[in-house]
């Protein structure tokens, strides 16, 4: 897991983008990251939401009934609680520290409600594209408690959850053999360095929520709150807390492997084609979700 020494193979920053204010479902404010125009997808990541406030009006609607067909979503909370159902008769409570990983497949409907009147509403939720041979398979959920997401105390004062992938022997409770997924959030205090191993050929990305860290060998670049950085190509990644000494930084870092398929993609539908999009419209509209 070390790539410390092997500079060549430390991937370097190649963008960074910061999200784009905008609301979604019922009027929720949020960030959105990936999935705007100057970062439409990130194959085989098609969307990215921060969404954090202390305004209940920024919130209070959530997200009412809506479709979903031909990807996963994955949401995790940091700070609030929301309840998820569908028309399948699936419903969860979001925690905080909890994460929901949605396969939508072949379609549901949903909502995703907060469960509070006031205080903090904070997390994320990301959008994982699925193959086409996946695309069409059964709606799944799988939910994990914030005791299920292991936390791993690194040597070097580096505090990770593993919520997919896997940092040394520990591995996040999260499983996608297509497109084999990593998500840790990282904390790092001022100075404070981690390294982790990523194949060659894997997208990854690295977005700042709290702080600051430089990012790629020898302090490459300085990405700030509400950014994002892109990586390159190479099999580690490097990170250091670059934030000040009252706080660490705090930031997630996120790897898959591109699923290199064409993406036909309609708001809440992404499949390969534009006749898999109408047929897509045609069955939400028909009740066949
Ligand atoms: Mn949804």
């Amino acid at each position: 897991m070390q790539a410390r020494g092997q500079t060549g193979a430390t991937r370097t920053v190649t963008r960074v983008v910061r999200g784009i204010p905008t609301s979604d479902g019922a009027g929720v404010k949020l960030e959105r990251v990936i999935g705007q125009p100057q970062l439409p997808d990130l194959d085989p990541f098609l969307l990215l939401d921060e969404f954090g406030t202390d305004e209940p009006q920024d919130y209070i609607a959530g997200f009412p009934d809506h479709p979903h067909r031909g990807f996963q979503t994955v949401t995790y909370m940091l700070d609030g609680r929301m309840r998820h159902r569908d028309n399948h008769g699936h419903e969860g409570l979001l925690v905080p520290g909890a994460v929901q990983w949605m396969t939508a497949g072949r379609g549901l409907v949903h909502s995703e409600m907060p469960q509070q009147e006031s205080g903090r509403l904070r997390g994320f939720q990301l959008w994982i594209n699925l193959p086409a041979r996946d695309k069409m398979t059964a709606p799944d959920y799988q939910e994990f408690g914030p005791e299920r997401i292991p936390v791993v105390a690194v040597r070097t004062g580096a505090r990770v959850k593993v919520i997919a992938g896997a940092v040394g022997e520990v591995r996040g409770p999260v499983v996608q053999p297509a497109t084999d997924p990593t998500w840790l959030d990282l904390e790092l205090g001022a100075g404070v360095r981690f390294v982790h191993a990523v194949p060659d050929a894997y997208t990854s990305f690295v977005y700042v929520y709290e702080g600051a860290m430089h990012v790629g060998p020898g302090r490459d670049a300085r990405v700030s709150r509400q950014e994002l950085a892109v990586l390159g190509r190479g099999t580690g990644i490097e990170l250091e807390g670059a934030g000040g000494d009252a706080s660490p930084s705090r930031a997630i870092l996120v790897a898959g492997r591109p699923l290199g398929e064409p993406v036909a993609r309609l708001g809440p539908f992404v499949m390969n084609t534009a006749q898999e999009l109408r047929q897509a419209v045609e069955d939400f509209r028909s009740g066949r979700f």
